[in-house]
């Protein structure tokens, strides 16, 4: 079974699945419902979902759990059910994917502003994580996706009610708007060290008004980290037709960003919402392609046409930009992850993966 902290190791890149949301309203389920509760509701629909993310090629899944947090669930009164529906959550997805994706726990922001802005201590958040913490590690989960943060002290708390209980692997994901900051105002070049520093292995962007911009923060990204960077951006604003609302962006549109974050740096690419499994599908069709199982240099990762790219590997000033994980020593290692005997791999590798076990 490939669990993140595997799929952390090997230096390739990996697919995330996509919208959960998106997919639940999709099936009738109305935006006014908690969503959360469908784990015990309509466990069959959230299976089903799952099933549809691995099927079209996801390797990491994600619990659906955004929103199964005290101050949240307490808006549909079922505050006393945080452990309880996480644990559910996990147990669901692993049995709806079995042993060929790792499952990750989704965790969303409180949804309420943290001190100074807002009424709720840093303190009280992180013990309101730590109860959806508990219930997604009882679960089974193997590690952790942290998205859709807006306020750096938030996500900081989270990352420390896991730390506290756990050392798996953490995603770590803020979202941008059109300006490129959160909504707070910070830039990439702020939160990522922030976030580094906090104790994440997975620095990344989601959400967001499209993949441009989840681009663009990603390119800031990637020259102030050391750590593998991810990318899940929406297909787009949501257009209203028909009462309905509709992502425009296609499979190929999303998939080409896909092959856009990863030259920029990206090791790990998915969706947010309005995603589906075929715009995953389509990912993990580019990722094939760009990760063969022969060992190649960067000249050679094959755009979807199968011409070679030659461009955007490279940093802004032409070097192969710093890539991978910390050394052993905890000293980025400027050449990309450490092989099996702990020398530094070519930075092509790294970015383009290892040879390994077929995608
Ligand atoms: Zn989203």
């Amino acid at each position: 079974m490939p669990t993140l902290r595997e799929l952390l190791a090997d230096g390739r890149i990996h697919v995330i699945d996509g919208a959960m949301g998106t997919m639940l309203y999709d099936k009738g389920i109305f935006l006014n419902a908690c969503f959360d509760e469908l784990v015990v509701k309509a466990p069959d629909i959230v299976s089903a979902v799952h099933i549809a993310y691995a099927d079209a090629g996801a390797e990491i899944i994600e619990t659906n759990t955004f929103g199964a947090n005290p101050i949240k669930l307490m808006q549909y009164g079922l505050a006393d059910d945080v452990e309880t529906l996480n644990t559910a959550a996990t147990r669901l997805a692993r049995k709806a994917v079995g042993p060929h994706c790792a499952v990750v726990g989704a965790i969303g922001p409180l949804g309420v502003r943290l001190e100074p802005f807002g009424e709720l201590g840093v303190d009280e958040a992180e013990a309101a994580f730590g109860r959806q913490v508990d219930g997604l590690l009882t679960g089974g989960v193997d590690g952790f996706c942290l998205e859709t943060f807006s306020d750096v002290a938030e996500l900081e708390a989270a990352i420390r009610a896991i730390r506290a209980r756990s050392d798996l692997p953490v995603i770590a994901q803020m979202t941008v708007g059109p300006d490129g900051r959160t909504g707070y105002g910070t830039d990439p070049e702020t939160f990522g060290p922030a976030l580094e520093a906090a104790g994440a292995d997975v620095i990344g962007v989601n959400c967001s008004i499209g993949p441009q911009i989840v681009l663009e923060a990603i390119e800031k990204l990637v020259r102030v980290v050391h750590l593998p960077v991810s990318a899940q951006p929406n297909a787009g604003l949501p257009r209203d037709v028909a009462d309905r609302k509709i992502y425009m962006a296609s499979p190929e549109y999303m998939a080409e960003y896909a092959r856009r974050m990863v030259e920029a740096g990206a090791r790990f690419v998915g969706g947010c919402c309005g995603t589906t499994p075929a715009h995953i599908k389509a990912i993990r069709a580019f990722v094939r392609s760009a990760q063969p199982r022969s060992r190649l240099g960067r000249s050679d990762l094959a755009r979807p046409d199968g011409s070679p790219q030659l461009s955007g590997i490279a940093g802004p000033d032409g070097s192969p930009r710093p890539s991978g994980i910390a050394g052993p020593d905890g000293s980025p290692r400027p050449s990309g992850i450490a092989g099996p005997d702990g020398s530094p791999r070519p930075t092509s590798e790294a970015r383009l993966g290892a040879p390994g076990p077929g995608t």
